[in-house]
């Protein structure tokens, strides 16, 4: 059996979501589908995901919210149209969307996320409406009837891990597709919480894993992961396979793909992930997968880069020689609620990296004072709008002179990287240089990529 998952924009029409069909009927195996929320039609279209946030906007500000809910369920109505489906459906949920405007909400983040998980709701009930409407035995069914239960925040909530048993426990009858709604699932409580965004990614993992499903194919609108992004690397080179933790490095820095989250599940229960596109089904996709089953060619997998980083940097003389100061320093950060990326450290130095998102109104004046105040570095500064470039490749242990090569190569362009940090995997390389200069660093490391085919 298969879990097989469908991004946004695979979504976003009728005629997508006819080749979707084909896609599911093509494989009898392909038994558990998941289902993102209706996404871009075009470039600078809104996803309903988008359109749901807005919505939940209005309903906090007690605005008329007609306008905003005919915009939405005119996205469902669309496609039910081209499928020459009756208007009761999309009626029904159009009365589901204004219900939820009624309801009280435990806080404002409980009533957003509630909001924002109905784009997939609804697209699951329309999807499975869609093919009994074509003759196909297929049954929606909520992440509840599943046993998914999540805990954590309620928009970037966590499963929790006794859903896996349930979920290996959940009735699959012979011969029904069932469709579910990724990027959410419910607390203990029964509210409603989403993943991180990209989410439904996620779903279709922890279902995967669950189920013990052979294969997880994740259906998007590229044919393959690529060793930079086509955006900054032309025609970059596709990835045939990549191990789990290549991928979740990768898609940390901004592969966006497939979600980092989503690899968890995926290399805990050694099931491998297929990523295809809806538009080139017959491609072969990148496979993802437990490490001994990879076979590099290439010492550099994959390099990406990813912005909005600020990092703090500290020096005093002797922090190597007092005990405690790195927990007294994330002990402030706690009490901000906000957490590090990386913190590169030497004996006299410390450099936190803070994704910017985490650092509102406020918060890194309070840091600042509070830093200062309890532990007196000998010098505070922020280094705003670094990018974070990770090289990725579990070929890298394999050249020592590796590293050597890639300052080399940006040394070349004028580039001096601030911060450097190998893990202790040794299958990642991270790099701090300015953000403007990211793009530049990105092209001359895949240049070099390629200069080193694996022996
Ligand atoms: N619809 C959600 C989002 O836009 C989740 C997903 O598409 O995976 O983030």
């Amino acid at each position: 059996m298969k879990v097989i998952k469908f991004g946004g924009s695979s979504l976003a029409t009728g005629p997508q979501l006819a080749k979707v069909l084909d896609i599911i009927a093509a494989d009898p195996t392909r038994r558990v589908v998941v289902v993102s929320a209706p996404g871009k039609r075009f470039k600078g279209d809104i996803k309903v995901t988008d359109l749901l946030g807005q919505l939940a906007q209005a309903v906090i500000a007690g605005a008329d919210v007609t306008a905003s809910v005919d915009a939405i369920i005119a996205r469902y109505a669309d496609i039910t149209a081209d499928f020459g489906m009756p208007d009761t459906i999309v009626g029904h949920l159009r009365q589901h969307l204004l219900q939820m405007t009624r309801q009280s909400y435990l806080n404002l983040d409980y009533l957003t996320a509630t909001f924002m998980a109905q784009g997939e709701f609804m697209n699951a009930r329309l999807v499975a409406a869609v093919m009994r409407h074509r003759g196909v035995n297929a049954r929606f069914v909520d992440p509840k009837a599943l046993g998914m239960v999540v805990s954590g925040r309620p928009r970037a909530a966590n499963i929790a891990p006794d859903s896996y048993a349930r979920i290996a426990e959940f009735n699959l009858a012979p011969d029904e597709t069932i469709i579910v709604p990724g990027f959410f699932a419910y607390d203990r409580a029964g509210h409603i919480a989403t993943f991180a965004r990209g989410g439904s990614d996620i779903t279709g993992s922890i279902l995967a894993r669950g189920l013990g499903a052979e294969l997880y194919e994740n259906f998007t609108d590229v044919s393959s992961v690529y060793a930079a992004d086509p955006r900054i690397v032309a025609h970059p080179r596709a990835i045939k396979t990549l191990t789990y933790r290549e991928m979740r490095e990768l898609a940390y820095a901004g592969f966006t793909v497939f979600n980092d989250e989503a690899i968890i599940p995926m290399s805990q229960a050694n099931i491998p992930v297929n990523v295809k596109n809806t538009n080139e089904p017959a491609a072969r996709g990148t496979i993802i997968a437990p490490t001994k089953n990879v076979n590099h060619h290439h010492h550099i997998t994959g390099v990406a880069a990813k912005h909005n980083f600020v990092a703090l940097y500290l020096h005093r003389y002797l922090i190597n020689a007092q005990v405690g100061f790195t927990l007294r320093l994330l002990r402030i950060f706690e009490q901000y609620g906000v957490s590090y990326e990386h913190m590169p450290s030497g004996i006299d130095d410390l450099t936190v990296i803070i994704d910017k998102a985490q650092l509102g109104a406020g918060i890194k004046e309070a840091l600042t004072d509070d830093i200062t105040r309890k532990l007196h570095p000998d010098h505070l500064e922020w280094l705003d709008d670094i990018a974070i470039l990770m090289v990725v490749g579990e070929g890298l242990y394999a050249k020592p002179t590796i590293i050597a090569q890639i300052m080399g190569c940006l040394a070349d362009i004028g580039i001096a990287p601030s911060i450097l940090n190998q893990g202790a995997s040794r299958i990642s390389l991270m790099l701090g240089v300015p953000a403007d200069r990211a793009a530049d660093a990105v092209r001359a490391i895949y240049a070099l990529s390629e200069t080193h085919p694996h022996p």
